[in-house]
């Protein structure tokens, strides 16, 4: 009895509430990813996607050629160096490096599309590039390294992949040392031992940076409705 007289007026005062409630918007950010090639750092941003329908992926531009496999405009869109050099002239890229000798570049446009929807934009780019956009939007930014556990595990990982030539795997591990070696511009780190842990560790620290007062619009407004 006493729980039904209570149960009315509650729901109803929060029936009210919510009808009354002043809207929150999200600023959409950017999750960098960096890792040596064989970290994990490809399987993880495929399961993070799969798991975080928010998030969505930048899809770079390179003039690498393309592996046995991959798709024009879903794991890059594969240009010639002419195009490439055209796309950096029309100032199209948001940041752009050259890694193993190939240039690679993130493409403006669709970032900001993404980021001024509310949707959280995925990025796997090399230190390089992350430095290019920590410099240009410190506080949308947030950056994870992902670390093999041993440099023997990345060697074993790289191989087993079985999609680079043996000359092309002895080069990424001398450039491995390298990549890692700028680990500390990063916000988090991830030694990745096993990838389902490696991807609830990605996934609590998305949603923290989600919840973060700074990326929440409308929240004085919020607030000012709550407490008067
Ligand atoms: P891969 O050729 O193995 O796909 O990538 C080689 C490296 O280039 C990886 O470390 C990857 O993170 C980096 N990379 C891929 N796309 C971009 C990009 O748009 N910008 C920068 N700076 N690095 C990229």
């Amino acid at each position: 009895m006493m729980e039904q007289y209570l149960a009315t007026p509650i729901k109803k005062t929060m029936a009210q509430a919510k009808k009354n409630q002043v809207p929150i918007h999200r600023k959409g950010f950017m999750v960098v990813l960096s890792s040596p090639s064989g970290a994990g750092k490809t399987t993880l941003s495929r399961m993070l996607l799969e798991q975080d329908k928010k998030l969505r992926m930048s899809i770079s531009a390179t003039t690498r050629a393309k592996r046995p496999g991959e798709k024009d405009a879903v794991d890059y869109y594969f240009v010639s160096k002419q195009k490439f050099a055209e796309m950096v002239t029309n100032g199209e890229f948001l940041e752009c490096a050259e890694v193993f000798g190939n240039s690679y570049g993130t493409p403006e446009k669709p970032v900001f599309e993404s980021l001024e929807k509310g949707t959280d934009v995925l990025f796997d780019i090399d230190w390089q590039g992350t430095q290019q956009l920590l410099a240009r939007a410190r506080l949308d930014v947030v950056t994870i390294f992902i670390l093999p556990p041993t440099m023997q595990e990345l060697e074993r990982r790289l191989r087993g992949r079985a999609q680079d030539s043996e000359e092309v795997v002895k080069g990424r591990m001398a450039k491995a040392s390298h990549e890692i070696s700028h680990w500390y511009i990063y916000d988090y780190v991830i030694v990745n031992h096993d990838l389902d842990e490696s991807l609830k560790h990605l996934l609590s620290i998305i949603d923290a940076e989600r919840q973060k007062r700074d990326r929440q619009q409308g929240l004085a407004e919020f607030v000012g409705s709550l407490i008067g």
